[in-house]
């Protein structure tokens, strides 16, 4: 038996057990197993690999470097509707951080409404740049 064990609904990331979990004699598990998450980067060519406690952050690691990456692409793209996705992003950003410091529950919804559309926005000029 392997020590990383893949997990359904949740491509790239892993339970990465011990060398000494019963599961690597073909037992059940029994150890403290870590969660792997693996994302290839095309930049270095390189596979980068890292541990967490729990798959949910493993997960979120995974997801900050696509985006990362998805960024990097639309910025290599450059001219307007690079700079565009760029506004967008910030604008994002800014509404993110309103959306923290309010309190107000109706300004938080129309906050929360507004920060769907932008990410829509951002989602679309991704998809119409053939970005990922
Ligand atoms: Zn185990």
């Amino acid at each position: 038996m392997t020590r990383l064990e893949s997990l359904d609904g949740m491509p790239g990331i892993y339970r990465f057990h011990s060398r000494a979990c019963g599961r690597t004699r073909g037992n059940s598990c029994d150890c403290q197993c870590t969660f792997q998450a693996k994302f290839y980067d095309c930049k270095s060519r390189r596979c980068r690999v890292r541990h967490f406690e729990d798959a949910a952050s493993a997960q979120r690691w995974k997801e900050s470097q696509r985006e990362a990456k998805r960024v990097a692409k639309v910025k290599a793209i450059g001219g307007s509707v690079s700079d565009a996705y760029s506004s967008i992003r910030k604008s994002a950003q800014s509404v993110d951080r309103a959306y923290v410091d309010a309190s107000d529950t109706e300004v938080r919804s129309s906050l929360s409404s507004a920060l769907s559309l932008i990410h829509a926005a951002e989602d679309e000029i991704v998809r119409a740049l053939g970005v990922e």
